[in-house]
């Protein structure tokens, strides 16, 4: 049988392609342009005749001819593939295996879904006129594709119905139930729907927030849907896929609680910002949030159980070694009320974000003009002692000892007393999740998302520019004391390139590919240096480490193996610890 996609590969030349949509400007025997996908001045967008590829070593984005029209025009796999197949004159019989299609079917029926709600939303004005006056512009609406499900009972299974989905599959992705006499009936009525997409941008589920009109002590204000083989709720965050850029570029992710705080501060102005929705916050979180950023900037409703709630975010995040402050909304009761009274002034709320320590002094009783009893004065001071404990960094550990000998009036030397007569014992991590993924659920959903491209982790962007920046300069044997560091598989690269000769290569097809990126990319002159990049790589390093480890942990305290939690938990301390040597 033929392949379609080689097929075409071999008949669309990657650079007469291109020509037809950018400036190719000659590099050598590459092409290079200004990037279409991120703002610059100077080009970093290069194009391989050799590779039949292209990429962007300003933004990460890079791919074939087929990612480059998925990207560019917007379209998904099987569209492009359709694009390509005419101008290629290439025919395209069945393409799609049934366990494919069993699983692009749960794909397909959110997309198919999320067409529907915006749909309705577009005739329904009220309900427009509901999410404007909640603050929301219709840019915003449109850019997270914000819809509503009618008061029916089958409004969207008739839609469903007449894009070929069955009943049954409407069932398996979430978006209907099947009551005691068998008959199908929508899940979501009433409602203002919030798609969520996966990290690739494909929707995966929805939250349905009540009507206001149709309230009633018996329906729950939100419904999410529930967990299918794409939606692993307890790995996605509400918006990442559209922000994660944004918040690699800024070395910080602001943490808000639900769509409405996302869309309302994204709206604002503050980009880099993810939400959890539908679900308590997980180590899983955290620890895809702290591969794109070292600073987390947490913000939680003031009631006490979001002081609860922040408390616990704080804790694991200083577990996970990320630099914690916390940002409180004054006089409002979440951020997205807070927008809407005061638009335009929440980045300056997140500028004035207080470190996580100060949120402590204040949450165990420290408070200006609150006057504490002797008893009173000790339990606050060990409230904030069992927390300061915790920091990693020595330096910074002291630093708050000295604020606390300050403001409780207590010497130094016995607060530090005080310390080590604390209780022993890990901080408390939580993993606030109730059920399991399926099996294999991540694998597949990455599978099925088709090759839409990837936005690399701060690792490899670091290793991808270090192994560049070394072939430019002709030092790649230097590079050997970073090799424990660099990624699995930038270290088959890395020793790719060293051994040379890739027409004589036997390595596999992808350490082929990313060795010759990186020779794509030693022809851009980037201005770095290289001991920087090195130290930036093994902080990377550690920093995965870390998650590797708090996945073990979470795993640990679902199968309540507690030796095995504090065990790991010893090894995430000592992991910080070295961090703090870079
Ligand atoms: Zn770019």
């Amino acid at each position: 049988m033929t392949d379609p996609v080689r097929e075409i590969k071999e008949r669309i030349n990657v650079v007469d392609f291109l020509r037809s949509y950018l400036q190719l400007l000659p590099a050598g025997r590459n092409f290079k342009a200004l990037c279409p996908f991120h703002k610059e001045k100077t080009p970093s967008f290069m194009v391989s005749p050799d590779r039949q590829s292209w990429h962007c070593f300003g933004c990460g984005e890079g791919g074939d001819v087929f990612t480059f029209l998925m990207k560019y025009e917007n379209l998904e796999f099987y569209e492009a593939l359709r694009v390509l197949a005419e101008k290629a004159g290439v025919e395209l019989r069945s393409i799609a295996r049934t366990g494919e299609r069993e699983f692009n079917v749960l794909f397909d029926a959110n997309a198919a879904a999320a067409e529907y709600f915006k749909a309705m939303l577009g005739k329904t004005p009220a309900v427009l006129e509901y999410l404007k006056k909640r603050g929301l512009k219709q840019e915003t609406i449109e850019e997270f594709g914000l819809g509503f499900a009618p008061d029916q009972h089958e409004g969207l299974l008739l839609w469903l119905r007449g894009k070929s989905i069955r009943p049954e599959d409407s069932v398996r992705a979430g978006l209907a139930g099947r009551n005691e006499r068998g008959l199908y009936f929508d899940r979501f009525r009433g409602r203002v729907m919030f798609p969520i997409a996966n990290h690739t941008g494909r929707v995966v589920g929805f939250t349905g927030r009540i009507l206001p009109e149709y309230e009633r002590p018996d329906l729950g204000k939100y419904v999410n849907s529930p967990e299918t083989p794409i939606f692993v709720k307890s790995r996605i965050l509400y918006g990442f896929y559209r922000t994660k850029g944004d918040i690699r570029n800024a070395n910080a992710a602001l943490l808000v609680e639900g769509q409405m705080d996302f869309l309302m501060v994204w709206q604002d102005g503050v980009k880099n910002v993810a939400a959890t929705s539908g679900t308590a916050l997980t180590p899983e979180h955290l620890s895809t949030l702290r591969r794109f950023a070292d600073r987390l900037i947490v913000s939680f409703d003031t009631d006490e159980a979001g002081w609860a709630a922040g408390e616990r975010a704080i804790d694991l995040a200083q577990a996970l070694d990320f630099s914690v402050r916390v940002v409180t909304v004054p006089g409002a009761k979440d951020p997205a009320d807070y927008v809407a009274a005061h638009p335009g002034s929440f980045e300056g709320l997140v500028l004035s974000a207080r470190h996580a320590m100060e949120f402590y002094f204040e949450r165990y009783g420290f408070k200006e003009g609150n006057a504490l009893s002797l008893e009173e004065k000790k339990k606050a001071a060990r409230g904030v002692l069992g927390k300061a404990r915790n920091i990693a960094s020595p330096i910074e550990k002291m630093h708050w000892i000295k604020k606390l000998a300050e403001i409780s009036g207590v010497s130094e030397q016995a607060l530090l007393e005080e310390m080590e007569r604390l209780p022993a014992g890990p901080p408390a991590v939580q993993t606030g999740r109730q059920d399991l993924p399926e099996s294999g659920a991540e694998r597949g959903s990455q599978e099925a998302s088709g090759p839409a491209p990837q936005t690399l982790t701060r690792r490899e962007l670091i290793a991808e520019r270090l192994l560049g920046l070394a072939l430019s300069e002709n030092s790649l044997p230097a590079l050997k004391e970073a090799e424990p560091y660099l990624p699995p598989l930038y270290r088959e690269a890395y020793r790719e390139l060293v051994r040379g000769r890739p027409d004589e290569s036997n390595a596999s097809p992808r350490v082929q590919e990313l060795a010759g990126l990186i020779q794509l990319r030693a022809g851009l002159e980037m201005g770095e240096h290289s001991t920087e990049l090195m130290r930036q790589l093994k902080k990377e390093y550690l920093k995965d480490r870390q998650h590797e480890l708090s996945l073990k942990i979470a795993e640990a305290e679902r199968a309540g193996n507690d030796g095995r939690r504090d065990q790991l938990m010893q090894e995430l301390a000592s992991v910080a610890k070295e961090m703090h040597t870079i």
